[in-house]
């Protein structure tokens, strides 16, 4: 990794950091609170009031994020006439697709940078509080924003802080990008191609989170499946032989994927399920629909069955695996045919968990065009009925879950109560039972005695491990 500049800081409030989308954005928020704390000491905050720099960290997938973006800017504005020395930064895909929109509608804006580009954040502040210095000197100067949307890809790993863990579990990201071109996403323009972070950096990393106490790894990347890291032999390493090698990393005992594209389900990936018991037993896996015709209209590269067979093959291996998905309703032109084709998925796979959307154009891509003679009321219609179905599968999960004993990593202290832990189980459910605070950071047998619409209430099962911390007597069964 390179070394990070430190800056001189102007700042004496703290970072308030608005993030709105996926979980690539989550984690890029952080790395920029790192990286601002490392490089101005500037300390997050939980509101615009207490903070002397704001970001806005923005996402194109829902539909009017542009307004939304203005929107915000819009209440902004008297954070900032406030006290005009403040910083307002604009990153994500919003950014990276309406960087020179953003500069000219909202002077406001000091920065705008783009998800590959954040690691340049503070040279870019720093650059805006020069030209802010000239321009109190000399009149004549017009401040503009900072702008720098590029993709310079890997760059912005090697500048970014060192990795430092929030808790017992941590996302570490292992590739950027899309190079798939669904006809309705706009990620392959604002976060530019796939691209894979060096095999040995992502191992490096993992081993550093292991040692501040991190038991479980979330491998994140939009398209993480289609990982292809250089090796130091010079071979190429896909996520299966990736997830191996974190696996014997010294203090990982569960690992998770996310997101992953169905045409980058290979045969070792799926071995994995085999091999690794510490590969959880679930599987976010999106199909959008489950039409043929509709997913070659979405330019998806796969069909229906052979989606299906992917399950098939992962469930044969571990039949308790939980499956959710994302779902477009609603495309342009769908049919009624075609959206029951995707109840019937829906029904045959049972999903857990899962996110449904009605379509909405993105400006720029293919679907944007397509002729659409759907009504909106038909598509809100299919929505609810889609998603009464995952929600009921939903339920079903959960109420199948009472009574099982779960394998559960212990978070932290309830919010609810401090007699209480909070943990989760493979299957991502949060579980809250009674419990003393040393068992935070390991695993223990949980079972679940009653599911909620949004959480777990369990019971700590006596084990020896358990019993060191509990007061209750352990018997051996
Ligand atoms: S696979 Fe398709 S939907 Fe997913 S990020 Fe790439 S282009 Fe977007």
């Amino acid at each position: 990794m390179s070394v990070i500049q430190v800056h001189k800081t102007p700042f004496t409030g703290g970072l308030f950091i608005k993030t709105y989308g996926c979980q690539m954005n989550e984690y890029d928020s952080e790395r920029m609170a790192k990286l601002l704390a490392t490089t101005y000491g500037l300390k997050l905050v939980d509101s615009a009031d207490a903070a002397d720099m704001l970001i806005l960290n923005t996402c194109s997938v829902r539909e009017k994020a542009q307004e939304k973006v203005f929107d915000e800017l819009g209440r902004w504005q008297k954070w900032k006439a406030a006290k005009p020395n403040r910083i307002i930064a604009v990153g994500g895909c919003v950014a990276s697709q309406e960087g020179k929109v953003i500069r000219q509608r909202a002077p406001i804006v000091d920065v705008i940078f783009g998800p590959q580009t954040l690691h340049r954040l503070p040279a870019m502040i720093k650059q805006s509080l020069d030209l802010r210095a000239k321009n109190l000197e000399n009149k004549k100067i017009k401040k503009k924003a900072i702008i720098d949307i590029s993709f310079p890809e890997i760059e912005k790993f090697d500048n970014l802080a060192a990795p430092e863990s929030n808790g017992v579990s941590a996302f570490v990201s292992v590739m950027e990008g899309c190079s798939k071109y669904c006809t309705f996403c706009v990620v392959p323009y604002t976060r530019g191609e796939e691209f894979s972070r060096p095999f040995a950096d992502v191992i490096a990393e993992i081993t550093i989170l292991a040692s501040q106490g991190v038991r479980e790894v979330n491998l994140l990347g939009q398209n993480v499946n289609a990982y292809q890291g250089l090796m130091d032999d010079g071979d190429i390493a896909d996520l299966a032989l990736l997830i191996h090698a974190a696996r014997a990393v010294d203090g990982i005992d569960r690992i998770r994927y996310t997101t992953s594209h169905p045409n980058e389900m290979s045969q070792s990936l799926i071995d994995c399920y085999g091999e690794v018991p510490e590969l959880v037993s679930h599987l976010h896996l999106p199909i959008q629909t489950g039409s043929d015709q509709v997913l070659a209209m979405m330019r998806r590269g796969h069909m229906v069955l052979e989606y299906k067979s992917t399950i098939r093959k992962i469930r044969k291996i571990r039949p308790e695996l939980t499956l959710s998905g994302d779902f477009i309703i609603g495309f342009p032109g769908e049919t009624c045919d075609q959206f029951k084709q995707t109840l019937a998925l829906v029904k045959e796979l049972n999903y857990d968990r899962s996110f449904s959307f009605i379509y909405s154009p993105r400006p720029g891509t293919p679907a944007a065009e397509f002729p659409d003679d759907v009504e909106l009321s038909m598509k809100k219609r299919r929505l609810q009925a889609l998603q009464e179905m995952l929600n009921e599968q939903t339920a079903q999960v959960s109420k199948s879950m009472e009574g099982s004993i779960q394998r559960v990593l212990v978070e932290s202290l309830s919010k609810k109560s401090v007699d209480d832990l909070t943990g989760r189980t493979e299957n991502n459910r949060v579980v809250n039972f009674a419990g003393s605070a040393q068992l935070i950071g390991q695993f223990v047998d949980v079972e679940v005695v009653e599911a909620y619409k949004n959480s777990l209430k369990g019971a700590l099962v006596a084990t020896p491990e358990a019993h060191k911390y509990s007061n209750t007597q352990y018997i051996a069964l």
